[in-house]
């Protein structure tokens, strides 16, 4: 279904959910809408939501719990590269208050304080994009990920490859077992699949670009890599890889 909602009013509404403040969406008039559980107010809004809880026009945002930052607190303290910084955020995550002692630290490094509002919301972005993959919401008129770029490397690139993919390729057809003839063939692309819809965009790019159905993904190095193969004896496209 296709809506008209802000997508970066639903970030922030994602952001702020949780079993007090309550948000849902009115699909039928594409609104977002929200109310304080603990106020009670407005009453008939949640009155109206009770009674017509099986009406499949009410999507209700999932609440944040403490978990959830707890987890995005872990990812981001596990890329800090300062080994001194990484430790201290280990202890405080391991011990006793570790919210109010993970903001503490941010509060001695106003630098980092400032990348971790960005990670934060980055990462409040990618769920509400999977959310809404995941409930086939689309947003009309916005562009919720970046264009991706797929390009297919050639042979002076793939000499070039980072250390760690070399001898890396293609080694038996899980289909029918064949080990002659499997070619590799390499891309780089622009994103991360950090969310969903980078992953099926990727996807549809490379079936109508391309002509493949599957692929596999390299990320952490300096450029994200995908990688493709087909069978020259069945034509499957599901290919066992190995050094
Ligand atoms: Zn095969």
């Amino acid at each position: 279904m296709k809506l008209n909602i802000d997508f970066e009013e639903l970030v922030d509404a994602f952001e702020d959910s949780s079993v007090i403040h309550v948000y849902h969406i009115d699909t039928k008039k594409s609104e977002l809408i929200y109310y304080n559980d603990a106020l009670g107010e407005p009453e008939t809004v949640k009155e109206k939501l009770d009674t017509c809880s099986d009406d499949d026009h009410y999507i209700y945002l999932p609440p944040r719990l403490p978990q959830h930052d707890f987890y995005i607190m872990e990812m981001f303290a596990y890329e800090i590269n300062d080994f001194d910084i990484a430790e201290k955020f280990h202890n405080v995550l391991e011990g006793k208050k570790p919210f109010r002692n993970f903001q503490e630290i941010l509060h001695e490094h106003p630098k980092l304080r400032e990348k971790w509002f960005k990670y934060k919301h980055k990462t409040i972005k990618n769920e509400t994009i999977n959310w809404l993959c995941e409930h086939n919401i689309e947003l009309g008129n916005q562009q919720l990920i970046p264009e991706i770029e797929i390009k297919e490397m050639n042979r002076e690139a793939i000499k070039n490859l980072p250390e760690e993919l070399k001898g890396f390729g293609p080694f038996a057809c899980l289909n029918c077992h064949n080990k002659e003839g499997l070619k590799a063939r390499w891309f780089t692309i622009n994103l991360i699949p950090e969310n969903r819809l980078v992953e099926l965009e990727t996807q549809r790019i490379m079936k109508e670009k391309f002509n493949i159905n599957h692929h596999g993904n390299f990320s952490g190095g300096k450029q994200e890599i995908l990688t493709a193969a087909k069978c020259p004896k069945c034509g499957g496209e599901e290919i066992f890889w190995d050094y």
